[in-house]
C-alpha cells in the first residue's frame, strides 16, 4: 500500500480513459471516469488484449465452449485461443498492484466485462454466459475488491455507492498497513 497518497489506486481498462486500444482500433472514452473520478482516485489504465500481444487493430474475440470455464478465440475463425494467456494476466496484475482499491471494467468484454458476456459453441451459437476471462481471474484473485462496469456508474448515487466503497476499502487496506509497521518497529 502506498501511504504516501491520500488517492486510492483505480485500474480502469483502458478503453474507457481514451486510449485506441480496442479490436477497431478506436477508444470508448468516458467523461466522467477521466474528468471527475480522477480528480479524487490515481487511475490505473490497463488493457489485457494489447498486453498479451495481441495488435491494435486485431480480429474480434469471443467466449466459447463451457460457460463455467470458457476459452476466448478469434470470432472469424475459432483459432487462437488465448483464454489462458488472459486469464494469468489477471493473477499478474493482482499481484503486481497490491495497491489496487477498485477496478473498473469495460461492459460487454470477452476480456473485461464482469457479466453477461456470451458464451458460445463451436457454430457460433450463444449457449450462455459468463465473465470476460481477465475479469474473472483478477476478480478470483482478489475477491473483495470493490468492481464495476461503467455501465454501473450512469446516475450519481451509483457513482457515489461506487467510490464510497472504494475508499472504504482504501481505509481497511490503510489501517492494515499501519498496523502492520508499528509492530515491525515494536522491541
Ligand atoms: S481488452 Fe479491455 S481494455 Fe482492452 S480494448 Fe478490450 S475492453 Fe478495452
Amino acid at each position: 500500500m502506498d501511504t504516501t497518497s491520500d488517492r486510492p489506486l483505480v485500474g480502469v481498462s483502458a478503453c474507457l480513459l481514451g486510449q485506441p486500444v480496442r479490436y477497431d482500433g478506436r477508444h470508448k472514452y468516458n467523461t466522467w471516469i477521466v474528468e471527475e473520478l480522477a480528480l479524487s482516485c490515481r487511475l490505473l489504465p490497463l488493457c489485457p488484449e494489447t498486453a498479451i500481444g495481441l495488435s491494435v487493430p486485431r480480429e474480434p474475440i469471443h467466449l466459447i465452449g463451457n460457460p463455467s470455464h470458457p476459452d476466448a478465440v478469434r470470432v472469424s475463425d475459432g483459432q487462437g485461443n488465448v483464454g489462458q494467456a488472459l486469464a494469468d494476466y489477471g493473477k499478474t496484475i493482482a499481484a503486481e498492484y497490491p495497491d489496487l482499491c477498485g477496478y473498473i471494467f469495460k461492459a460487454r468484454s470477452p476480456s473485461c466485462g464482469i457479466s453477461g458476456i456470451p458464451v458460445h459453441n463451436a457454430q457460433g451459437e450463444a449457449i450462455g454466459v459468463g465473465m470476460g476471462l481477465y475479469a474473472r481471474a483478477l476478480c478470483q484473485a482478489v475477491p473483495e475488491l470493490p468492481v464495476v462496469e461503467e455501465g454501473g456508474l450512469t446516475d450519481a448515487d451509483k457513482r457515489v455507492h461506487f467510490l464510497s466503497r472504494v475508499h472504504a476499502y482504501y481505509r481497511r487496506a490503510k489501517r492494515r498497513d499501519l498496523t502492520r509497521n508499528t509492530l515491525r518497529v515494536l522491541p
